[in-house]
């Protein structure tokens, strides 16, 4: 299959999960993650109509997006990797959506920088439904009270939480895991589901998909 034919098949999927779980239509959004790969691919996915696109690496976007972004208006840009405050000033100019705020001190240089370039970015917190020590993410316990923390001291409208089950699970009790977090916190949007489990998210409740290789080819 080519490029295009694989991201139609990912859409009609994400469209028969939605019905399956008596959701209303284009109410799931696809993020195709296009991280690694060069600007020539990802305008074949542009050109089949993909609007939104998830990047891991700030550094690795720069080289391809601002091009990208200015060919084609109404381009949407995800942040879907670990974020250093370092980078907050690069993200916040590039990126249209970080899902991956997971710590006070990058909460803080966010909100810093949003107010700085006049630039308001939806934002969603990665929680670390594993509690795997080699990832990223706010412990599940700790979550409710790092949203509030971020609507109420520092102004940020957080408006979904974000998760990566550990890959050896199966990762339903994880995405039911994170529905209930949001409803705790009062959040309406969920990003949970790759390549090889969207369809399992979405009948949990995903309201974004972040799909890569099922795209792009393996990485
Ligand atoms: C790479 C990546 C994805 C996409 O993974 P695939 O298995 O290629 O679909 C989704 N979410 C995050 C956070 C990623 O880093």
């Amino acid at each position: 299959m080519e490029l295009q034919e694989r991201l139609k098949d990912v859409w009609s999927r994400i469209a028969a999960a939605g019905r399956d779980a008596g959701r209303p239509e284009r109410s799931v959004q696809l993020v195709a993650v296009s991280k690694t790969f060069e600007a020539d691919t990802i305008r074949l996915a542009i050109e089949a109509g993909q609007r939104v696109f998830g990047e891991n690496r700030v550094q690795e976007s720069q080289g391809k997006w601002p091009e990208l972004k200015a060919e084609t208006p109404g381009i949407e840009l995800h942040l879907i990797g670990p974020l250093q405050s370092n980078k907050a000033a690069e993200a916040v100019a590039l990126f249209d959506v970080i899902e991956t705020i997971d710590r006070e001190k990058i909460a803080r240089a966010i909100a810093e920088e949003m107010k700085r370039q006049g630039k308001t970015l939806r934002l969603y917190v990665q929680v670390n439904t594993g509690l795997e020590p080699q990832k990223a993410g706010i412990a599940p316990d700790d979550t409710a009270a790092f949203v509030n923390f971020c609507r109420d001291e520092l102004g940020l409208a957080i408006e979904g939480l974000m998760c990566i089950p550990p890959a050896d699970e199966n990762p339903g009790p994880h995405f039911a895991l994170l529905a209930k977090l949001a409803e705790k916190c009062g959040v309406k949007k969920l990003s949970m589901g790759m390549s090889g489990d969207y369809e399992i998210a979405i009948a949990f409740g995903a309201t974004s998909v972040r799909v890569g290789s099922a795209i792009f080819g393996t990485r």
